[in-house]
């Protein structure tokens, strides 16, 4: 290391920095804040300019500062007031809290020291972006799971320290592994979670018929709102109907699949919109039921692309538990129906955040037990 960057970091005192690392997390959260609004409505980011969501109105960069102008506006758009949701400010203050993190965490007064702290902090700004968008849409959009694959192979060439080691050629590697045991190590339990508990079955005595009306599945002893059934739009109820009846007409013995987009009824296929009643004779529905999607698999691709095979392992594993607690505190609270509607891409962030700043401590506890 130069004399010249040497005195360049240490020019201003640790604390500076720390502020430094702070604001410049939330201007990151305000663009995250564009990202979780755009990213999965397929919009572009970088057009047009931050606008109000109700009246258009283009918010100019004095009103567009990371947590002081929600604060300023009282949380209200500057033309029309319409309330703005906290969730912007909760978001510029999380990722000015996780750039803050990293800095104390990994940072340091050098060059190599403050790459890796930025690095953290944009990891951590993926997994919010990430946590925020699944939450809302059931999707991690592919330029968070594929860019961040990317990202993290490329980080690693060009920054050893990322894994642990010195030399490039050994992160490259510890990147790659991480990549595949990521999306290996999903992939299988996906594979395997369909074969034992990924579907219900649900079996229906002769005589007895099954009814989709707008809202809801009627079954003989139940009633299902489709919001407990279809959480993504490939989810889909797929039956053999030995006879369906529709509001003007019926069919005998055909394949019948139902999604939010479709429904295809033998080779016919419809627009579910389109048909507000359905009454089926079947010996059995198949409802999906997954816990994650292939979404995961990408996603936990692009973290072991940073964190290697270890941390997507322990990554994956601690998620269940997660998954587990959170079910139980549901339980507890009485919204066990919550945990159906919960995706699974935050437990998984959780549990990377816990490997990210406990990695040490994580592996001094696990080594003994592999020995
Ligand atoms: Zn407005």
């Amino acid at each position: 290391m130069s004399e010249a960057e040497l005195t360049f970091w240490t020019r201003a005192p640790f604390m500076f920095w720390s502020f430094v690392f702070f604001v410049f997390g939330s201007v990151v959260g305000s663009f995250l804040n564009v990202c979780i609004y755009r990213m999965p409505r397929d919009l572009s980011l970088a057009k047009p300019a931050s606008q109000c969501p109700k009246c258009g109105f283009s918010i100019p960069w004095r009103l567009n500062i990371p947590i002081v102008s929600w604060l300023w506006l009282r949380g209200r758009c500057r033309q029309c007031a319409v309330a703005i949701s906290p969730r912007y400010l909760g978001v510029e203050l999380l990722t000015g809290l996780a750039f803050l993190s990293s800095w104390l965490a990994f940072g340091a007064q050098t060059t190599p020291g403050v790459l890796l702290a930025v690095t953290w902090g944009f990891v951590l700004a993926g997994l919010l972006a990430a946590t925020f968008i699944d939450f809302e849409h059931f999707i991690i959009p592919d330029q968070i799971t594929l860019g961040g694959v990317a990202a993290g192979f490329l980080v690693s060439a060009a920054l050893p320290e990322l894994h642990y080691v010195e030399r490039p050629a050994d992160s490259l590697m510890a990147s790659g592994l991480g990549i595949l045991v990521g999306a290996g190590s999903v992939f299988a339990v996906l594979q395997l979670g369909k074969l034992m508990f990924g579907k219900v079955r649900m079996t229906l005595e002769e005589g007895e018929s099954a009814i989709f009306t707008e809202s809801a599945l009627h079954l003989p002893d139940e009633v299902v709102p489709y919001e407990e059934i279809f959480f993504r739009k490939s989810d889909t109820i797929r039956l053999h109907a030995r006879r369906i009846e529709l509001i003007n007409r019926c069919c005998v013995d055909a394949d019948v699949a139902l999604s939010p987009k479709r429904l295809v009824i033998g080779d016919e296929s419809l627009d579910p919109e389109t048909v507000p009643f359905i009454k089926v004779e079947t010996e059995e529905l198949v409802i999906p039921r997954e816990a994650m999607g292939f979404g995961d698999v990408k996603f936990m691709a692009a973290i072991g692309a940073f964190v290697g095979w270890q941390g997507a392992l322990f990554s994956l594993m601690a998620s269940a538990v997660v998954g587990a607690v959170i079910g139980v505190l549901l339980i507890a609270i009485g919204r066990r129906d919550w945990s159906a509607r919960l995706p699974y891409g935050p437990y998984i962030s959780l549990a990377a955040v816990i490997w990210i700043f406990f990695r040490e401590e994580i592996l001094a506890a696990w080594l003994p037990l592999g020995q």
